[in-house]
């Protein structure tokens, strides 16, 4: 529904579309990058038991600071790190949310190497921070240079990095991290929501933070960690860094429950990430299979594989729809992005795109090139 005109909401926003992933009731869901595999009957278990833990005192407000919480997280993410480097909040979002409206805002400005996640943009228009659209490299790399060149221009108060990126799947060699670091004036912010899928986990720049005091790492527990209806993210940055941000976040903002459910997943961190290694794998394979239909695909370090390219993507995203698959329709145009499923569910996918590719809808859809762009 669009914005009716006697609604005094702020112009800026107005005309602007929300997000909106289609969350649609098919059989085979490959669109939002979550983990395919549910909570086993043991996390299930301790999920409860550390809910039933805290329903007693619900009466009360939770530990505002969530600092058993930071610890365990300070504990998985190693490097050294200790609670007063960790932060939490409900999902990376209101993390960026959070690091926006603490170092962005109205008259500053943050950039992002296009194509990219679309939630940076957005909330940096939410929180009024203007935002620089930067671009990547053909085969959405970034450039050093090119990364450096824009910064020295445009001078922004804030900047991302996505690596692994969303919605290409490609990762950043810290070369480039570090260089953006030495140019930028202000934050630089590394979004690592995929950095447990990376071919290269020890690629993080977990490891910098002691060289970069306006350094912040995101993570998420939404993806690798298979807690995407938990809603947890965090951050590692200087404990400066974070006292900016109690300045903003809401009080009490991560309830009782979320740090109960939070905690119990993070003590079952090995049994989780072991669904990694089975994705991961998957990943390569059906990258392989899409590079021998023909088709190009952007390397992936990530849960999913940006891939095309189509004359009309969007006949091929509905032929998989209708198929009982469904994809995302995002990126460039003419490419198309696909979440690692369970083996079952990545099998349905081949089969369906092989049929919409070999049916190539009268013309309309198909490889138009062989390589990327
Ligand atoms: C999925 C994703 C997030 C995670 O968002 P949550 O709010 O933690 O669920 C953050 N950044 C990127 C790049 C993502 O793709």
């Amino acid at each position: 529904m669009t914005i009716p005109g006697w609604l005094p909401v702020r112009p800026d926003l107005a005309a602007h579309a929300p997000y909106g992933a289609p969350q649609l009731d098919v059989p085979v869901r490959l669109n939002t990058n979550e983990n395919p595999y549910p909570p086993s009957p043991r996390l299930v278990r301790a999920i409860t038991d550390a809910v039933n833990g805290v329903a007693a005192t619900l009466n009360r407000y939770p530990d505002r600071e969530a600092f058993a919480l930071r610890a365990d997280l300070a504990g998985y993410l190693g490097h050294g790190l200790g609670p007063e480097q960790v932060w939490a909040a409900n999902g990376s979002n209101e993390i960026i949310q959070q690091l926006l409206q603490a170092f962005g805002g109205p008259g500053r400005t943050a950039i992002g190497f296009e194509p990219s996640y679309s939630m940076h943009p957005i909330i940096a228009r939410a929180t009024g921070t203007g935002w620089i659209s930067g671009s990547r490299d053909t085969d959405f790399g970034l450039d050093p240079g090119r990364a450096v060149t824009a910064i020295r221009e445009h001078q922004p108060d804030v900047v991302f990095l996505t690596s692994p990126n969303n919605p290409t799947g490609t990762a950043l060699p810290p070369g480039v991290i570090e260089a953006v670091c030495q140019a930028a004036p202000g934050m630089v912010v590394v979004d690592e929501a995929y950095a447990e899928f990376a071919r290269d986990p020890a690629a993080t720049a977990l490891r910098l933070l002691p060289r970069y005091r306006r350094l912040v790492v995101a993570r998420t527990m939404s993806k690798a960690f298979a807690l995407a209806g938990a809603r947890l993210g965090y951050l590692a940055a200087d404990p400066a860094v974070i006292s900016a941000l109690l300045l903003v976040r809401l009080p009490y903002h991560l309830s009782a429950v979320t740090q109960a459910v939070a905690r119990a997943a993070v003590a079952h961190a090995e049994e989780l990430l072991a669904t990694v290694a089975a994705i991961r794998c998957e990943r390569d394979s059906l990258v392989a299979w899409l590079r021998g239909q023909g088709l190009a695909v952007a390397d992936s370090d990530a849960n999913f594989a940006l891939f095309g390219e189509f004359a009309d993507r969007h006949a091929v995203w509905q032929a998989l729809l209708t198929a009982g698959v469904l994809v995302r329709e995002t990126g460039p145009p003419g490419w198309l992005r696909v979440s690692i499923g369970t083996p079952e569910e990545v099998a349905a996918f081949r089969s369906a795109l092989a049929r919409v590719l070999a049916a190539d809808l009268a013309g309309a859809a198909g490889p138009a090139t062989g390589s990327l762009r």
